[in-house]
């Protein structure tokens, strides 16, 4: 399907997650609050995707991101987590993270084991990383979104 929205710019509050243990794999995920997932628009529906994001004034950096359906609620309400590709000192709960996602990698998928899990993740990664690489997707990395005053908080 179409997603009129992409490229999508977004700012929120990094909260606390489902602790899954995403960073026990070696793959933190990031998340936004209930009310920045609910302004998504909604054709930009369940699956894994590829763009860029940045912490606070800091630079910015290529990330996968995730949307799927959260459990704790049932099914019925979206989760939003994203993986910076790069390494971080400490942890950034409770800053505002900026990203811009462009484009569609695959759809949600069950593994049968959590091997399989952390190499569909590692591809994912990969092939973010060659697509933003493209000059197309590079040139957003310097969009003036990442560079407003801090705290100010666009989606569109
Ligand atoms: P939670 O269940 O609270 O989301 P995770 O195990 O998924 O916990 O870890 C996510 C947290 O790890 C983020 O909120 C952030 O503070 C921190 N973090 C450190 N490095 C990264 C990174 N490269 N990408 C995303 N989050 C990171
Ligand atoms: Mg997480």
């Amino acid at each position: 399907a179409a997603m009129r929205s992409l490229p999508y710019f977004c700012r929120g509050e990094v909260v606390k997650g489902f602790g899954r243990g995403s960073k026990e794999l070696g793959i933190p995920t990031a998340n936004f609050s209930e009310q920045v997932v609910e302004s998504f628009p909604s054709d930009i529906s369940t699956g894994v995707y590829y763009g860029w994001a940045c912490v606070g004034n800091g630079d910015v950096h290529k990330m996968v991101l995730s949307i799927g359906w959260n459990p704790f609620y049932k099914n019925i309400k979206k989760s939003v987590e994203i993986h910076i590709i790069n390494t971080f000192k400490d942890d950034f709960y409770g800053e505002i993270l900026s990203i811009v996602i462009i484009g569609y990698i695959r759809s949600e998928k069950t593994f049968n084991s959590l091997e399989a899990l952390i190499s569909a993740i590692q591809e994912d990664i990969e092939e973010a990383k060659r697509q933003l690489d493209l000059p197309e997707h590079l040139k957003l990395k310097e969009d003036n979104f990442f560079h407003l005053p801090e705290g100010k908080i666009v989606n569109h």
